[in-house]
């Protein structure tokens, strides 16, 4: 099953026991307040009576001249709604406390409105798609917003600050277009400089619009393809995970274990991507000479060509370390 497919299924379970815990709070109200306003029954079942005869009115005389009989219910069952909200305060609860019980009114809990799925069934989904992305390792709780470009020095022209308050511009306008088909981006630099770190909020932000993500480090792509190639496959992430999601974050290429595999491997994803038109963000701490080097050229035109590419400035270690020391 497609972790796509496996997310919506969670979420439908999820959706499922929240209906039965919410019946299940109504009964345990009902109960409650029987107990201790014995006369809500009589209450309740006229409530019901009323209900029922005015639905058989309403299907079998639904005609004009009925105006009078049709107000002559609503009459009855707005005395007796009130009768029972001064039962209900009367005895200590909360007026509305034999209401429906709902997590979100809106849809009722079935997640679904006329026009399509419920805000809270999106959220839902999200928060899925978030858990199995990879991206909460990188992330935990961080977004754009707690980007420090304070770790920049902004000596110089453009000052590493700027080249960064420059990308993280970008990224946030990455996200805000990517509807109208996002691109192939390639971020490198040295460790710590923060491509990890962007790359993942973009994820992130998009995971939350309801794009499916998949952030992984290459050498476990390659591993995945390799264990599905022996079949070994897990029931984690499939290889067509890899290659079908809305976007793909690979993370620190060149760190994996270099073989003719992992090169096809690479080669092949990269390109059913650019096929399908599913763009891919690439980290790396290779410089352009040295992917240059490091892989194929048919390899290197479809990861550096097809790409923007960023080259992202070093974090000031002093700013860094006085950061820290202040924060202590
Ligand atoms: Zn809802």
């Amino acid at each position: 099953m497609s972790l796509r497919k496996k997310c919506i299924t969670a979420v439908n379970k999820t959706f499922e026991k929240r209906r039965q815990q919410n019946a299940a709070e109504e009964t345990r109200r009902k109960e409650e307040v029987l107990a201790k306003i014995p006369q809500m029954a009589a209450l309740e079942q006229e409530m019901e009576a009323n209900m029922s005869a005015f639905m058989t009115f309403a299907f079998e005389e639904n005609e004009k001249g009925n105006e009078k009989k049709f107000r002559a219910f609503k009459e009855k069952a707005m005395l007796l709604q009130g009768q029972r909200i001064e039962l209900l305060y009367e005895a200590g609860f909360p007026t509305d406390y034999l209401e429906k019980v709902y997590t979100c009114a809106a849809c009722k809990d079935t997640g679904a409105l006329d026009e399509g799925l419920c805000r809270c069934y999106k959220k839902e989904i999200s928060l899925e798609y978030l858990r199995l992305s990879g991206l909460e390792r990188i992330l935990k709780k961080q977004s754009f917003s707690d980007f420090d470009l304070n770790y920049y020095a902004k000596e110089g022209r453009p000052s590493p600050y700027q080249k960064m308050e420059y990308l993280k511009k970008y990224c946030e306008q990455y996200v805000a277009n990517f509807a109208s088909g996002g691109k192939n981006l390639l971020f490198y630099g040295n460790p710590g400089c923060g491509k990890s770190f962007l790359s993942a909020a973009i994820g992130k932000a998009l995971i939350e619009e309801g794009y499916f993500v998949l952030y992984s480090p290459v050498q476990e792509i390659v591993t995945a393809f390799e264990a599905e190639r022996f079949g070994k496959g897990g029931d984690h992430i499939t290889t067509a995970d890899y290659t079908d999601c809305d976007l793909l974050i690979l993370d620190d290429l060149g760190t994996e274990f270099q073989t003719s595999f992992s090169d096809t491997t690479l080669y092949n994803l990269i390109n059913a991507r650019l096929n399908r038109g599913k763009p891919f963000i690439i980290s790396t701490n290779l410089n352009l000479e040295e992917i240059e080097e490091a892989y194929h050229e048919r390899l290197v035109s479809r990861m550096i060509y097809e790409s923007d590419a960023f080259g992202f400035p070093d974090v000031d270690i002093r700013l860094a370390k006085k950061k820290a020391k202040s924060q202590q």
